[in-house]
This record gives C-alpha cells, sequence and structure tokens, in this order.
C-alpha cells in the first residue's frame, strides 16, 4: 500500500496545536535552548499540563491507530546537547513595516551574488529550530555508527547528505547514542566542525600497487572528532604521502582514484572502531561507497571483537552499484578473490569473461543483516520492475527479499523551517505565511526577473544528470514562459552544458528566466521559498526530498509520478484529503504539460483554493522524527538478532 503523510487533522491537529503551544512560553523567555531549563515555576506548570494533554491525546491516537504508545517527552537535555543556537519569539508575528525596512534588497548582477551575503541589514531574532520538544524517547537506546560519504549540511552533494544528517538527529534525539563516519575530505570546512580535535592513529591495512604487483602495506589513518550541524562525527584522514587520499576542491570527482579511496575508508571505518574499543548495535552503512563493509565485516571483524554488531545497507539509489575489478578490492586489505563468487559479490554479467568483476552493492545487500532503500515505491519498482537492473536476480532470491523494504525519507525540518531560515530575507509559516510573497519579491529581484508577486514562480533545484528527466526541464523552462511564469533553475552535475548555453546565451538578462547552473546551499533556500511551484520530472527517483522541502517552503509540486515521487505527492484532481500537487506518468512532453498547465491555471484562476492548500501542505508532518520510528524498529529487530 503507497505510504501517505496524513495531513495534521483533526487529532493530529490538536495534538500538534499543543505540541506547538507548550514551545511558546519557553520561547519568548528564552534566549537560547540552554537557558530552557530555568523557565519560571508558572511557565513550567502550563508546559506540565499541555504535556499531559499532550500525552493523553497521543494515547488516545494510539488507541485510534492499533499501534503501541510510545513515550514522549519534554528533552529539555537532548535539545541542548543539539542545539546551543540562538532562538526567539518565533511565533509572535513581526511587525511587517520592520520585517520590510530590514530587507537588503538585491540587485540583478551584485557581486558577490546576493545569495552570498545575509539577505537583511537589520537581522531578526528567529524563532529556534524546533527539533526534540514531544520527541518520542525509546525503551531501549541503541548504539548507531553511520559510515557515508555524504553529510549535510557541509558534505553534501544531493540526498544522501540530508538524510544522514537528518535520520542521526532525530535517533539523538529519540535517546539512541548516533556517530557518523566520514572521510575527511580536503575540501571540507573546517571552521564549520565544531569542536574540531585530535582523536587517535592507527594503521589501516591497504593494497598499494608498487612496481606492477598489488601488496599490502599499513596505511597511518588519524582520526578526528567533531561534531556537524551537532551531531558526532569521526573524520578519517589516511596520511597519503604529501596529502590527503580525499584529494580536491569536491566532495565526488575530486582528484582521487574514488573506487580505492572508498574501499580503504571502509576498511579503516572498521579498523577505527575495533582500535577505539567500540561496540556498537548497528554499523548503518550507505550507498556502492561503504558497501564494502559488511562484506569485510563478517568476513574479518565479526570474529575480531565487534561481534554484537549488526550491520544495515541503505541503497539511496540503484543506479551506481560500484563495479570493482578483483584486484582493486585488495585496497580494503582483502583480496577481492573471497567474495568472486555468485552467491557473493560476483557481478553474474561478467561470468566467463576475463577478468570477472565485483559489485559492492550486490556484496552489500548479501552481507547485510537488512537492506533498506527510500521508499516503499522504489523497493518495489527494485522487486517487481526495473529500477534495480540486473541486481533484481539478487533482491529476488528468498532470503535477500525478506530483509529487504522501502522506509520513505524526511526532511530535516530543522534545517528546512522558514520560520526560522537565516538565508531568507523574512520568515514565514503556515500561521503566518505572508513573509514568503517578500521571499518571492526578494529573489525576482535579485535575478532580475519581472518583480510580479501575480507571475508563478516554477523551480527546478535538482542535480543535472540524465535520471532527473534534463529534457522535460528543459522543455518546462519553455512552457513556463508559454504560460506566463517564471522559471528559475538551480542545477549542477556532468549534464549542465544545455542549460550553461541556455544561461549564456537564449536567456541571459531574461525577466523571465534565471537558469543558475551551479550548486549552492543558500540560494536553494532562497528559491524554495519564493517558488509558487517545484518541478521534479525524474525519469526514476528512489524518493526525492525536493518535493517535500517544496511542501515545507508553501509550493506546490509538480512531479512524475515514479518512486518515492508518487509516495509523497497526490494529485489534487484525485481528490482526498492528502491531496498535495500535481503528478504525470509519461516521459513526453505533453505528460509534463498537462500537470504544469493545471498548476498554473490554477494559481492564476484560483488564488485562495491555492492559498489554503499550501498552508495545509506546510502543516504536514514530513520530518525525520515521523520517518525515523521505521529505521530504529529495523535498529531494534537485528539488535535482537
Ligand atoms: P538526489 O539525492 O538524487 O540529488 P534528492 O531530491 O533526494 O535528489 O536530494 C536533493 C538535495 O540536494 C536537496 O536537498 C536539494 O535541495 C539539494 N540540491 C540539489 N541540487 C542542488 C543545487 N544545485 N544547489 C543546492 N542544492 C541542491
Amino acid at each position: 500500500m503507497p505510504v501517505r503523510f496524513a495531513p495534521q487533522q483533526g487529532l493530529h491537529a490538536n495534538i500538534s496545536q499543543h505540541v506547538h503551544q507548550c514551545r511558546r512560553p519557553r520561547a519568548r523567555r528564552c534566549n537560547t535552548v540552554r537557558q530552557a531549563h530555568h523557565v519560571d515555576e508558572g511557565t513550567a506548570e502550563q508546559v506540565g499540563q499541555l504535556l499531559a494533554e499532550n500525552k493523553a491525546l497521543r494515547l488516545a491516537l494510539s488507541k485510534l491507530q492499533g499501534v503501541q504508545p510510545q513515550e514522549v517527552i519534554f528533552d529539555v537535555e537532548a535539545v541542548a546537547a543539539l542545539e546551543p543556537v540562538q532562538q526567539a519569539d518565533a511565533d509572535a508575528p513581526e511587525d511587517s513595516a520592520r520585517l520590510e525596512a530590514g530587507i537588503a534588497w538585491p540587485v540583478p548582477g551584485e557581486s558577490p551574488p546576493f545569495w552570498e551575503r545575509p539577505a537583511r541589514t537589520a537581522p531578526l531574532q528567529r524563532g529556534q529550530r524546533a527539533n526534540g520538544v514531544g520527541a518520542v524517547r525509546d525503551a531501549r537506546r541503541l548504539h548507531v555508527v553511520h559510515m557515508t560519504a555524504e553529510m549535510a549540511p557541509i558534505a553534501k552533494v544531493g540526498g544522501l547528505g540530508d538524510v544522514v544528517t537528518g535520520l542521526a538527529r532525530a535517533c539523538l534525539l529519540r535517546g539512541h547514542t548516533v556517530e557518523v563516519m566520514l572521510p575527511f575530505y580536503e575540501c571540507l570546512p573546517k571552521d564549520q566542525l565544531e569542536g574540531l580535535q585530535h582523536d587517535c592513529e592507527f594503521d589501516c591495512p591497504k593494497g598499494r600497487v608498487t612496481d606492477g604487483q598489488m601488496r599490502t602495506e599499513g596505511l597511518r589513518t588519524l582520526a578526528f572528532r567533531a561534531k556537524i550541524d551537532g551531531v558526532p562525527v569521526v573524520l578519517l584522514r589516511p596520511d597519503w604521502g604529501a596529502g590527503n587520499l580525499f584529494r580536491g576542491s569536491r566532495i565526488y570527482g575530486g582528484s582521487y582514484n574514488e573506487l580505492e579511496a572508498y574501499l580503504y575508508f571502509s576498511r579503516a571505518c572498521l579498523e577505527y572502531l575495533s582500535a577505539s574499543g567500540r561496540k556498537p548495535d548497528i554499523i548503518h552503512v550507505h550507498e556502492w561507497q561503504l558497501s564494502a563493509v559488511p562484506m569485510l565485516y563478517w568476513d574479518s571483524f565479526h570474529a575480531a571483537g565487534l561481534s554484537k554488531a549488526r550491520v544495515m545497507l541503505t541503497i539511496h539509489n540503484m543506479d551506481n552499484s560500484g563495479e570493482c575489478r578483483q584486484e582493486e578490492f585488495a585496497h580494503t586489505g582483502l583480496p577481492g578473490e573471497l567474495f568472486a563468487s555468485v552467491d557473493k559479490a560476483l557481478d553474474e554479467r561478467t561470468v566467463g569473461h576475463n577478468p570477472e568483476r565485483l559489485c559492492l552493492m550486490k556484496g552489500g545487500i548479501v552481507y547485510s543483516n537488512a537492506v533498506t532503500t527510500v521508499s516503499p515505491t522504489y523497493a518495489r519498482e527494485a522487486l517487481d520492475g526495473g529500477a534495480a537492473g540486473w541486481l533484481r536476480s539478487t533482491l529476488a532470491r528468498p532470503e535477500v527479499r525478506a530483509k529487504f523494504q522501502g522506509v520513505l525519507n524526511g526532511i530535516d525540518t530543522a534545517l528546512w523551517d522558514p520560520a526560522v531560515d537565516h538565508f531568507l530575507p523574512a520568515p514565514y509559516s503556515a500561521a503566518d505565511p505572508s513573509g514568503k510573497a517578500l521571499c518571492k519579491r526578494y529573489l525576482q529581484k535579485g535575478l532580475g526577473l519581472e518583480v510580479d508577486a501575480c507571475k508563478p514562480v516554477v523551480a527546478c533545484v535538482t542535480r543535472l544528470v540524465p535520471q532527473k528527466g534534463i529534457h522535460l526541464i528543459r522543455h518546462a523552462v519553455y512552457r513556463t514562459l508559454e504560460l506566463g511564469g517564471q522559471f528559475v533553475l538551480l542545477g549542477s552535475g556532468h549534464a549542465d552544458g544545455d542549460f550553461r548555453r541556455m544561461a549564456s546565451e537564449e536567456f541571459r538578462g531574461s525577466p523571465a528566466t534565471a537558469l543558475l547552473v551551479m550548486y549552492s546551499e543558500a540560494a536553494a533556500h532562497l528559491i524554495y521559498a519564493a517558488a509558487d511551484v517545484v518541478l521534479v520530472p525524474s525519469l526514476f527517483e528512489p524518493c526525492g526530498l525536493t518535493q517535500l522541502i517544496a511542501l515545507r517552503y508553501g509550493a506546490l509540486p509538480v512531479v512524475r509520478a515514479t518512486g518515492g515521487l508518487a509516495d509523497t505527492v497526490h494529485d489534487v484532481a484525485k481528490g482526498g484529503e492528502d491531496a498535495n500537487g500535481y503528478t504525470f506518468t509519461g516521459v513526453d512532453e505533453g505528460s509534463l504539460n498537462s500537470a504544469l498547465d493545471r498548476a498554473l491555471t490554477a494559481f492564476r484562476e484560483q488564488p485562495q483554493w491555492w492559498a489554503d492548500l499550501t498552508q495545509r501542505n506546510m502543516l504536514v508532518d514530513c520530518s525525520w522524527e515521523r520517518a525515523a520510528g521505521a529505521y530504529v524498529d529495523i535498529y531494534n529487530r537485528l539488535a535482537a538478532l
């Protein structure tokens, strides 16, 4: 059954309203979350009452849903641990004149570009990041170690980075011990690594080709500890000749051999756990880059003192599965031949070829205790459709099928919250959406678009790779203009050539089109806030986060109904409580038109309906607090094995 986000109505609405009200007295009185410990007696009593009501409502809801009630706490400690950030009176309506007067309005062509500087001359006392109040506290506390190539916001290329940070934060708030292991990329902004400190050093076995021969040597590896966005991280840096194995100015595509680097990193993560005496309950690895971990773990490390840990693999995208020659696997310090059979990690397409290759993702799937992907529909498409490609036969094995499932992503609603988003010139929320119009005007001015509230801004924030439906994005630019709208693209990736040309020639100085071919976290926030429509025309989409961010930022998603997009966007034409945007199914331009045209017509002809729907969407719970529960259930199941 497709998973649907339930709008917070009825009982949900009461709960959310109560939780929301709980924050008010505290927010009004405290400058930092840490000071929340010192709320006065009256406030504490009021909070206590509201929490008691909240608990009663949750119990009633659990009964209605026929599920076990969960403990809900007012977890000031957990919040304080995560959130040493300014907080202010989020819920008090801003004086609109003061709000507008403090905006540092941009001018087109500003250098450096306007998204790289503060949007306001007079900073606002923005609200707190809303994590943790009313967080579910799990009875059983687990120690979870993530191993990943990305982590938002400072080591992010796409959704993987968002997921790792969002899930880790949510699990911390639920009371678990969570650490994230990440390569110490040369390009990481060190000033954003909170409390960076040297932890330890150890020798990690690694294959290295010398005189044409692969030999295993000990590679000195330095471990550092820090926090990223409040989440504890361990950064591993190999002492590799003169520099870092993870060289270059980018996360991927830097000046290093990715396969070699991630094979080394997979081994180094396990060596670190062993060297530091950690005994996690769960090792949670992500994507092909870390798929060698379960293979190495069950082959060598399980016996060597880490026996408690169970290993889980999350596949965020099956498009890249980590092809690996057997001799290359020796970068882990173990011979690839160990895994070169069809029941293990051999890529069966290469059977009988010379040489026969391994597939890291296949090895990860076979050797992990649980395997998840990021939406139920994508999981089905992998099992029964073409999403997994040749890996479908691996997923079809009964023992693999039994441990494979789709868990829908959430978004980090603390990072993505227009009420407290520091990138925005004006905050807004479902309760007071007026700031969104200022955000739209701000972006229109800055990008040199015609400043007109009545023109729908259609936005697309995306990696520019074939998966994302490049030809449909290009078509949507022209279609939006035909329909009298404005198109804003923020995109980067290897298939960006066409858009670079369009930006520098055809649409140079256009009052209705801005094509920003680059990556910018700040620009992304501004664009979501200004957008009326967010377009996601992916050919396939494991989950997709931009449609969820769109909902939260009061823009209506127009998406191709595939993978997680089909799970999260429900067409208004079908009606129903969960209708929240526009969908189409074909991969042709006509199909896209069928959804985009309807959206832009509704924007123009039904402004009140549009405002109501966007407001309602902003209240839909697409947080990690909701999504993390499914992961915790899997962790618990594995820990009990
Ligand atoms: P994928 O992981 O396939 O790239 P998702 O929709 O899961 O797609 O996640 C994309 C994430 O990356 C979102 O947070 C989106 O805002 C961000 N993003 C994509 N392209 C850019 C860009 N050019 N600049 C800034 N952020 C981007």
